[in-house]
């Protein structure tokens, strides 16, 4: 082995360092509060179906799963963190909570914008609409639940505007939709999954900055 080849290696391997070291950049973790008090069996297959389409997109989440109590808090350290640009919150909503904070009829979840520009980070959905909605279709809750949580973390991870004229962030969800979410076609377009994965990058820039104070919020849905 002579010294070019030596000296190549060694480049060889800082770049893939600093692959390594880029990947986390696509990365967000994402912590979940179960007020709907669904089923764990549902709340995996919903935390694999985002992850199955965020995966497609490069995107990694990494779940926890909360307390929802300050008494239990203990038994749940990772939890313990305030929900930051890199550390998404998603809360499952129970059907009184869904009632009092719905702002648009037929919506299944909504996140908040902070008014100061500063990158929301609160996801939420319906769970009890989420589960009519499967009933109706024959289709399965942790499914569909997937699916708007997915649509509604993307709006996080998309900004404001984010609605699609195709993909999952496409609404409303007609027949031909529900049938590509069936099939596990329904996933975000190129240019979303690249702009994610942008955002998430400059996100993660932001991770260490301190935080601004809470604003006002706008919503959508
Ligand atoms: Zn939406």
């Amino acid at each position: 082995m002579n010294r070019e080849i030596r000296s190549r290696l060694v480049l060889g391997v800082v770049l893939a360092a600093a692959l390594d070291a880029a990947e986390p950049d696509s990365r967000i973790t994402v912590l979940v509060y179960n007020y709907a008090a669904i089923p764990a069996d549902v709340l995996a297959q919903t935390e694999a179906e985002s992850t199955r389409i965020y995966q497609f997109g490069g995107i990694v989440i990494q779940w926890l799963d909360c307390p929802l109590t300050p008494a239990e808090a203990n038994r749940f350290p990772s939890c313990q963190v305030q929900p930051g640009p890199t550390r998404l919150a998603l809360r499952i909503l129970s059907q009184s909570m869904a009632e009092r904070l719905r702002q648009v009829q037929d919506s299944f979840g909504f996140v908040l914008y902070p008014d100061d520009g500063s990158f929301a980070t609160v996801a939420n959905v319906f769970a009890h609409d989420a589960e009519q909605l499967a009933n109706r279709r024959g289709m399965r809750l942790g499914v569909i639940l997937g699916e708007l949580a997915t649509h509604e973390l993307g709006h996080l991870l998309l900004g404001s505007g984010s609605h699609s004229s195709s993909g999952i962030m496409h609404v409303p969800w007609h027949l031909k939709e529900l049938e590509m979410i069936s099939q596990g076609l329904m996933v975000f377009m190129p240019q979303e999954t690249e702009r994610m994965r942008t955002n998430i990058r400059l996100r993660a820039v932001r991770e260490k900055a301190t935080e601004p104070a809470p604003a006002p919020r706008t919503q959508q849905r």
